[in-house]
């Protein structure tokens, strides 16, 4: 490993692994770190792997929440991509920028708009790499207008598990020539190759943009409202659904309060386009359709993007004070009421705090089920009761289990559960023609 990666500060074997590349809940230790800066140093490292039979985990930021970059099965090698970070190209008139994997999020995001341009996907996660939000086909605030990762994908390059390389897409707008492997590759969690280049679609900025936030009495009635409002035609860019629980979080993290004193359940949410007068229209339109909400503000521009920062640190505000787990489950947009209703009445009967936000205008929502005291003995068994229970009626809701992290380990009991067998199957034989040998980040999804 170390005549190929020949700068030994990019690799790392057996002791001089840095600890947190090691998982903090295994005895196992990792085999080695290495973190390539070109193709060729990747095709090299894999066909090492593969001539040894070694274990492969391919790594961007570490902010996966569903363990798929974890190694939990003891002398991986885990490919770090944070070094392989650049833009590569942006073509303006096919409005396709190409980048490597290991760039990170908002370091496109900045890198489009100062180019006049948008890219769309918005993960709440800044600091990921785009291959991790391609493998994990992140999804964030904007999905409801522009859709997760995949639809802002246009080509990719994939190493194999044998140093192949596919090239898929192309900076077309459509493709119909043969099967869409660009399209397998998203969302598979590292399990089927190394993406070392992504083709990205970029579109024009909105000029425009504008922020409210409605507040409401009962939740029910907040997702109602989210039904209205699609129905009537109107695509805000994201409208995002939290309680007020939820927002308290943020509040203790940023250490300041919360824009509306009013309402239990909030809906925020932004308008973009060109024109000045439509985008003031469609809120027009949008507080009349929310004649239920108790508060309806406009939001100044600095007030927007407090707010969208708080409703982004939900998160970490949960992590500073908490211990919880965070689900990701997806039901057609109008259950997403029941859905709600469904979680609190299930916390009551297992004795377990929860918690919802999420992208209610796709479906989406982060249910937070809070630990508190459960000690570890007890934990495992009151998870296991109230997912038992909740990814039942999920499934009968028409919903599935992840809208946008994955499957990875945690999820994989019960992705098992409620797959149907052949498409399993389908899963596993494809799995095994691309990775006969099983070492590409074997165990998660299934
Ligand atoms: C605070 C916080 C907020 C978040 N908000 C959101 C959100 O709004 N929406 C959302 O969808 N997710 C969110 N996430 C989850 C997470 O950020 C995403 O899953 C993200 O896409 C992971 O990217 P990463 O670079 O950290 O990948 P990692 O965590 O390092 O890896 C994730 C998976 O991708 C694989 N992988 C990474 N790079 C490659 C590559 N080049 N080739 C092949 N496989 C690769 C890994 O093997 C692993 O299976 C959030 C996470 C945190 C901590």
């Amino acid at each position: 490993m170390k005549k190929i990666i020949r700068d030994l500060n990019r690799v790392f074997i057996g002791s001089e692994v840095p600890s947190d590349y090691q998982n903090p809940l295994s005895n196992y230790k990792v085999h080695s770190v290495v973190k390539p800066i070109n193709e060729n140093e990747i095709i090299e490292v894999i066909k090492y792997a593969n001539e040894h039979n070694l274990v492969v985990v391919t790594r961007g930021s570490n902010t996966g929440v569903a363990g798929s970059q974890t190694p939990f099965i003891g002398n991986e090698i885990i490919i770090d991509l944070s070094l392989m970070n650049k833009v590569i190209e942006l073509d303006r008139e096919t409005m396709t920028l190409t980048v490597e994997p290991g760039i990170h999020l908002e370091t496109v995001q900045k890198y489009a708009s100062e180019h006049g341009l948008m890219y769309a996907p918005d993960p709440a996660s800044k600091d990921s790499t785009i291959g991790g939000n391609v493998s994990t086909n992140a999804g964030g605030m904007r999905a409801v207008k522009y859709g997760t990762t995949r639809n802002s994908i246009r080509g990719l390059e994939v190493i194999l598990m044998d140093g192949s390389k596919l090239v898929l897409g192309s900076k077309t707008i459509k493709d119909s020539s043969g099967y869409d492997l660009k399209d397998l590759f998203i969302g598979s969690e590292g399990t089927l190759g190394i993406i070392t280049k992504v083709m990205l679609k970029v579109i024009p900025k909105p000029q425009y943009n504008i922020t409210t936030l409605l507040a409401f009495e009962d939740e029910s009635i907040a997702t109602e409202t989210v039904i209205k409002i699609l129905s009537k035609g109107y695509i805000p860019t994201a409208l995002e659904f939290f309680d007020k629980e939820s927002i308290h979080y943020s509040e203790k993290l940023l250490n300041k309060p919360f824009i509306s004193n009013k309402g239990t359940a909030y809906l925020l949410l932004t308008v973009d386009g060109n024109n000045q007068d439509y985008v003031n229209q469609e809120i027009s339109q949008i507080h009349e359709i929310a004649n239920q909400a108790v508060d309806k503000l406009v939001l100044k521009e600095q007030e927007a993007v407090e707010t969208w920062v708080m409703r982004d640190s939900i998160l970490l505000g949960l992590y500073a004070t908490t211990k919880f787990e965070m689900l990701d489950e997806v039901v057609p947009i109008n259950q997403v009421a029941e859905l709600i209703k469904y979680t609190k009445a299930l916390g009551n009967k297992h004795n377990l705090k929860v918690l919802n936000f999420g992208h209610s205008g796709d479906g989406n929502v982060h249910t937070i089920m809070i630990r508190d005291n459960y000690s570890d003995e007890a934990w495992p068994l009151v998870r296991k009761a109230f997912l038992d229970d909740l990814y039942t009626e999920i499934y009968r809701l028409g919903g599935l289990i992840s809208a946008e992290h994955g499957i990875g380990i945690y999820k994989q009991e019960h992705f098992l559960i409620h797959t149907p067998k052949a498409n399993v199957e389908a899963m596993r034989a494809i799995k095994k023609a691309l990775d006969p040998k099983n070492l590409l980040n074997p165990g998660k999804i299934f």
